[in-house]
């Protein structure tokens, strides 16, 4: 099912790979019908990561560039959507010549095509299929795995079945039956797993072991554990423990060539390394869903903070704050004085705006240090030209289509566009650094500047606009980073500040365990100030 961590079993498969000396990648393949991720809310399906080269796609490809140290192309994330696209083109174009296009053979054949091509230069590609097994729309997928393995051999396609085992609490047992089941629907659609990967609370014990064996006809040594971990980070090294990369390589016909797992180790320990706590708070808007909080809209920001805690030595302490209620109560702010930093990441639409913008005003006044992503740099400005440079009723076109002063107003180049999917300014853009200032500091002490130029992802349709930049320079609001042709604001600082810094960018894409985002880790610094 959804939501158990095949994600992060694939990128700690793929790490395992990487430190036994192969060329790794991985590809995830949704069995949706959307194209991409791009115009899915994220409390329906998690946080829209965003590649380099513009791809709107599922949040797994943060875990696996997280976990591999590598940077995917939106080509990586497969769906429904894209390989009937291909075929419906194919089909208009009249490629078929004549013969009835069907799933089987054409949209299986196109599938095997596509991940064909994303294996071309790796050794070895990882392929998640996403959602589960016995759905109807993961089948065409299923089968394109099977006629994989025939046509390729057993020891070019492995078979890997993540699973639950759940423990209920009236029984305080764990249960295998779920998964005798869903191995029983794969068998099937005639696969036949080589591994049961268990995720469970608990490692599973040896008597579930031999039950999952001989149920589900597998040696009892490939049905491997995945328990809850605090750290995800640690999977590589308990999948190692388990002899899993090894026995991988083994039906692959392949060695280990080296063993550089002690890096990874590494990364590790500096996570788990817990000092004094830092209280970071988020706020948002896409957390609720029915009665549930997830914080899953916001997966990538929560990992930079503790990328940049753990490279800080510090405990992260993070609050999911939503911005709404400080609409309902201005008392409410107070929450704030607790917190010792705060973070308004991406956002859309108007709903808790004000409530964010009212948050930074708080921030600004009191000194508290803040972050602000994309939206969060967006009301960063209207906050200020509303309350510094005394614009009333300042707002983003976004929010409010008829402000007078529309600080924040859609790029020229967006207004014509009427469809929504990947039409905003995607991927990554190259902003010019401003000497002597916080964030270009920021930059060239992690040597992510290269000739005055940091290089971030994008994701937005408005902008700053260029016709008040002067204005709110003059008032003292710093702009640190420009587009090359200086029309577009990237970041922005209050100089005297203990840390108020924004960009129109999203910083939290390009940090990784080891290896922070700059910005998260000047603000965790100045919070532990
Ligand atoms: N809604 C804003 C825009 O479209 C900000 C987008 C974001 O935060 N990713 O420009």
């Amino acid at each position: 099912m959804s939501g158990l961590g095949k994600g992060i079993t694939t990128s700690s498969i793929g790490r395992l790979l990487i430190s036994k000396g192969f060329k790794v990648s991985a590809m995830k393949i949704d069995p949706y019908i959307n194209i991409d991720a791009g115009t899915m809310r994220p409390t329906e399906h998690g946080e829209v990561f965003v590649t380099q080269d513009g791809g709107e796609v599922d949040q797994d490809l943060g875990n696996y560039e997280r976990f591999l140290h590598k940077n995917l192309s939106k080509e990586h994330n497969l769906t429904t959507g894209k390989v009937y696209k291909t075929i419906i083109e194919k089909e208009r174009r009249g490629d078929f010549l004549g013969k009835t296009v069907q799933i089987i053979p054409h949209l299986t054949d196109e599938i095997q095509k596509k991940i064909i091509e994303r294996g071309k230069n790796e050794e070895i590609l990882l392929i998640e299929i996403g959602g589960t097994v016995g759905d109807y729309e993961n089948i065409p997928f299923l089968e394109a795995a099977r006629q994989m393995r025939l046509k390729l051999g057993k020891d070019k396609v492995i078979f890997i079945h993540i699973s639950f085992i759940p423990v209920p609490n009236f029984l305080g047992e764990a249960k295998t039956k779920p998964t005798q089941h869903s191995v029983k629907a794969l068998q099937e659609v005639g696969i036949q797993p080589d591994f049961i990967v268990c995720r469970s609370k608990k490692p599973v014990d040896s008597v579930r072991k031999k039950k999952l064996a001989l149920f589900c006809n597998i040696k009892e040594k490939r049905v491997i554990s995945n328990p809850d971990l605090e750290i995800i980070y640690e999977l590589p090294l308990v999948l190692e423990e388990q002899g899993f990369g090894d026995m991988l390589l083994k039906l692959m016909n392949l060695k280990p060539r080296e063993d550089k797992l002690d890096y990874w180790r590494k990364v590790v320990e500096k996570m788990k390394n817990k000092g004094k706590e830092v209280r970071i708070g988020i706020i948002g808007k896409y957390l609720n869903t029915g009665d549930w909080q997830l914080s899953d809209s916001y997966v990538s920001v929560r990992e930079a903070v503790k990328h940049a805690c753990a490279e800080l030595g510090v405990q992260d302490n993070i609050e999911w704050i939503n911005s709404e209620m400080f609409e309902k109560d201005k008392n409410l702010m107070r929450i704030l004085d607790y917190l010792d930093c705060v973070i308004i990441p991406g956002g859309f639409g108007k709903t808790g705006a004000e409530g964010k913008i009212k948050a930074i005003q708080y921030c600004r006044e009191k000194n508290k240090p803040f972050l602000g992503i994309c939206y969060g740099l967006q009301l960063a400005v209207v906050e200020y030209a509303r309350n510094v440079c005394g614009l009333k009723n300042a707002n983003s076109t976004e929010i409010n289509p008829r402000t007078h002063y529309n600080v924040i107003d859609i790029l020229s180049e967006q207004k014509q566009i009427i469809e929504k999917g990947g039409t905003m300014r995607l991927g990554t853009y190259p902003a010019v650094l401003k000497k002597g200032t916080l964030v270009r500091e920021l930059y060239e002490k992690f040597g992510r500047m290269k000739e005055g130029i940091a290089q971030e992802r994008h994701r937005h349709r408005y902008e700053v606009n260029p016709k008040y930049h002067e204005l709110l320079q003059e008032k003292g609001l710093v702009i640190s980073g420009v587009s090359p042709n200086g029309r577009l604001v990237e970041f922005i600082e209050i100089p005297g500040h203990n840390f108020f810094v924004a960009t129109q960018a999203h910083p939290e894409f390009t940090s990784w365990p080891g290896k922070p985002n700059p910005l998260f880790y000047g603000l965790i610094k100045a919070g532990i100030r």
